[in-house]
């Protein structure tokens, strides 16, 4: 078992590897506008060499911490991710940089994605912040009865209630008034 988040191919035994890991927040490298990792993210994954590449299957355990659209504040959602990615040694094979593509000849459909071994290591940086992202809600909400922000004040309208929307309800009744009331006055005379 292995308990870091790079694996050395020499060290995958035939039978395979688990691999059990907590990834802390700064682990990662995910940038200011992606989901925060709060505390630790459980990983647990198995490592297998197949004849020309090596495949993994892991979870993703945890929570992350997003940002409200409406209200803007922070909130933490769970998350459960379930990922399968397989890695290729493209040094090996005179290829250059880094080249992400997706499987085919599995026997599924699912698609699969190729990431590059790294100075003969297995890294699960790239993937899982990847997964992590892709996790990440277009547009999330911290909950369904968010009330959001006052567009006229920027009160948090979740903490408490602004005097704006009583001003807002009031103005278009009273200009009608103020509309009528002359016209009124000058049919009946
Ligand atoms: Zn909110
Ligand atoms: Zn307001």
């Amino acid at each position: 078992m292995v308990t870091s988040l790079s694996v050395n191919l020499r060290d995958i035994p035939p039978e395979g590897m688990h691999v059990a890991c907590a990834i802390g927040v700064g682990d990662l490298q995910l940038a200011e506008k992606d989901p925060r990792i709060k505390d630790v993210l459980t990983l647990t994954a198995d490592v297998h060499a197949n004849d020309a590449d090596w495949q993994v299957e892991g979870e993703l355990h945890g929570l992350l911490v997003h940002e409200c659209v409406r209200c803007l504040e922070a909130f933490d959602m769970p998350v459960a991710i379930s990922f399968r990615a397989l890695y290729r040694d493209l040094e090996q094979r005179g290829a250059q940089g880094r080249e992400i593509g997706h499987g085919e000849g599995e026997s599924n459909l699912e698609a699969v994605d190729y990431y590059p071994t790294v100075m003969h290591r297995i890294e699960f940086h790239d993937v899982l912040r990847e997964h992590i992202i892709l996790s990440a809600p277009m547009q999330p909400i911290c909950s369904e009865s968010c009330q959001g922000l006052c567009q006229m004040c920027g009160q948090n309208l979740n903490a408490k209630a602004c005097e704006c929307e009583e001003v807002k309800a009031k103005l278009p009744f009273a200009i009608l008034q103020d509309v009528l009331k002359p016209s009124r006055n000058s049919l009946a005379s």
